[in-house]
């Protein structure tokens, strides 16, 4: 077993049109006609992102469905994904077979091929990375700053299984059927949700609901008012109790999307989106409960430094 074989069994059956049989320096791709290119980069890092027991086939579509949340919160189409895996010494081919077979799944389900990447050994832990490469009409990238004042503030899905699950496997929590240890290994990218059609400003979540809003807010110089009772929550989110409120609002790990949506498109949404709120003139994130008291946090999400 040697590095080009890896790549050669692994890797190659995964290349698209542009990635020359990974036999090449360099992918080559062309844009779709008239769109424009949106580009986006995500790492995993063993112990970081993902549990060093966690299957490697999972870890694999983890680390392309994060990236693809990314190109869904900017109304993109996916298009292509550069790979970087840093494996330790002594990792063996099984690993990398499962790793391959995690991809083979998910670029079938979502309609992206691997373009290139590069492979080496790495004295520490597993450091994965992917740059996922999407395409939207020209002008129409839909970006963090735009927000308006009397916007309704909008998310996808259900926030909180993520860092839940994270805490169930840790085995702080119970999880009887897994619901949220699956969401945790397995995020739900909302690609084609988000579309500049009636979306004004939009990001993925991922470090935490209350810091990524406070993202969104600074990006379109606005505050916002959200009612925790509002947040979408899962059934299993909701028997853990209001104890693990504070986690599911800020711990992250969601990949679900936030979106400034003007009141006259409220109506166009398609189904799955839950208001939480408004954006507000101003700069702050406020939170309230259901009786209108001010909910603080400690911290509003996760930050690596
Ligand atoms: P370089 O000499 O530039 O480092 P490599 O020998 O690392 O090139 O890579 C050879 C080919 O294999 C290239 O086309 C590269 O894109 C591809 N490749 C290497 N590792 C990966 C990977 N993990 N995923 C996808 N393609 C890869
Ligand atoms: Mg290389």
């Amino acid at each position: 077993m040697n590095e080009f074989g890896l790549i050669a069994r692994h890797f190659r059956p995964l290349a698209g049109p542009g990635g020359l049989d990974l036999l090449d320096d360099a992918a080559l791709l062309a844009p779709p006609p008239g769109r424009e290119l949106v580009l986006t980069v995500d790492a995993m890092v063993e112990g970081v992102h993902y549990l060093p027991d966690d299957p490697p086939d999972l870890v694999a579509r983890k680390l392309l469905r994060v990236n693809l949340s990314d190109l869904a919160a900017k109304g993109a189409q996916p298009l292509g994904y550069l790979l970087t895996v840093s494996a330790p010494r002594g990792t063996g081919e099984d690993w990398f077979a499962a790793f391959a077979a995690g991809l083979a799944a998910d670029q079938a389900a979502f309609g992206i091929a691997l373009l290139g990447g590069d492979t080496t050994s790495t004295p520490g832990p597993f450091s994965l990375s992917l740059t996922a490469i999407g395409h939207v009409a020209p002008g129409r990238m839909i970006r963090r700053a735009g927000a308006r004042p009397g916007d309704g503030v909008w998310v996808t899905g259900t926030i909180g299984d993520g860092a839940l699950g994270l805490r169930a496997i840790r085995g702080e929590l119970p999880d009887p059927d897994g619901a949220l240890a699956d969401r945790y290994r397995l995020p739900q990218p909302r690609l084609g949700v988000a579309r500049a059609d009636w979306v004004r400003a939009a990001m993925d979540v991922s470090d935490g609901l209350v810091q990524d809003l406070g993202h969104l807010c600074r990006a379109g110089g606005v505050g916002a008012a959200i009612e925790a009772g509002l947040v979408p929550l899962s059934p299993a989110a909701c028997a853990a109790g209001l104890a693990w409120r504070e986690t599911c609002l800020t711990g992250g790990d969601d990949y679900e999307l936030l979106l400034a949506v003007a009141p006259e498109n409220a109506a166009r949404l398609p189904p799955g989106l839950t208001r939480i709120g408004t954006f507000v003139a101003g700069d702050e994130v406020r939170v309230v409960d259901e009786a209108g008291r001010r909910l603080t946090f400690e911290r509003g999400g996760w930050s690596h430094f």
